[in-house]
């Protein structure tokens, strides 16, 4: 059983119309909750700067069209940076932050251990002195990243699809230079405020997903159940886009959208109540979904 307050969500980037892909890792993340007895709710993770609240506006539309409901108002992660202020001061108080002078070509050119692992931050400013902090503070002319100081290079999460996953955690960042809440903090604080217990999501992130289980356990938050589904592929194997053709809803109409995320489940519903009967976690497909446009 779960608790009362448990839920599942849906949590968009604004920063264009959703495709047939994202609709159906939508549906599926509504289908996950609802077959468990949980609330669902919506975010718009607006966080960046290339994203637009009347996107996100037809997001929901669009999720509303083809029979998602959600139980809460939609959350705007742009209208409540007090909780992560909160987070954030809460870490620096604990000194498990450390500002950071690097660019991405720092990053990029910054002498590694032999067996680093790939893509994790270096450790450049993880133990500089105050002096040099002051001196390098001046050299950058523009406001520090925060990153966290970790204490562990992997974390296991447990995700329903893929299993125990084991991925790499390095000092990432939790506040960009800019003063705004990095994606990896601002996810596992909503979720936590939001009582979010279950994130279902594009496999895309599943390499994210241990760091920001690391993070949930570092403020004390419970760990979520992971699923990451298989993300849709257009027909050369890349990431569905735009330029694919017929990907939103507006080209492609609900009715068929619904046909084709139900079709690519192996379902023969045809609304997203219908698939709630033939739902069955083990039986989702665990490779991409190749896209089409008809
Ligand atoms: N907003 C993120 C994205 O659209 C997803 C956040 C999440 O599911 O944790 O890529």
């Amino acid at each position: 059983m779960t608790s009362p307050a448990a839920a599942g969500r849906f949590a968009p980037s604004p920063s264009a119309d959703l495709h047939i892909g994202n609709l159906r890792t939508a549906v599926l993340a509504w289908l996950f909750a609802r077959s468990t007895g949980r609330r669902f709710l919506v975010r718009i993770d607006d966080l960046d700067d290339r994203t637009f609240a009347e996107i996100g506006q037809r997001q929901l539309d669009d999720l509303a069209a083809i029979g998602i409901t959600w139980d809460a108002e939609p959350e705007w992660q742009t209208r409540h940076p007090d909780r992560y202020d909160a987070a954030i001061a809460e870490l620096a108080d604990r000194d498990l932050l450390y500002e950071c002078y690097c660019s991405r070509k720092d990053i990029a050119q910054a002498p590694r251990a032999p067996h680093a692992p790939q893509g994790a931050y270096p450790g450049t400013c993880r133990d500089l002195t105050d002096a040099q902090r002051v001196k390098r503070r001046a050299e950058i002319g523009r406001p520090p990243a925060l990153r966290v100081r970790t204490d562990v290079t992997t974390f296991t999460v447990h995700d329903v699809l893929h299993g125990d996953y084991t991925g790499v955690v390095d000092d990432f960042v939790v506040r960009r230079g800019d003063g705004v809440a990095a994606y990896n903090l601002a996810v596992v604080v909503d979720d936590a405020a939001q009582g979010v217990d279950q994130v279902v999501r594009g496999d895309d992130l599943l390499s994210s997903s241990p760091r920001q289980a690391y993070l949930a356990t570092l403020l004390g938050y419970p760990q979520p159940t992971y699923a990451h589904v298989a993300l849709v592929l257009n027909e050369d194997g890349a990431r569905l886009a735009k330029r694919d053709g017929a990907v939103t809803l507006a080209e492609i109409g609900v009715e068929r959208a619904l046909a084709q995320i139900a079709g690519s489940l192996g379902y023969r519903a045809t609304t997203v109540e219908e698939m709630l009967d033939e739902f069955d976690p083990a039986k989702l497909p665990r490779e991409p979904w190749i896209y089409r446009p008809q």
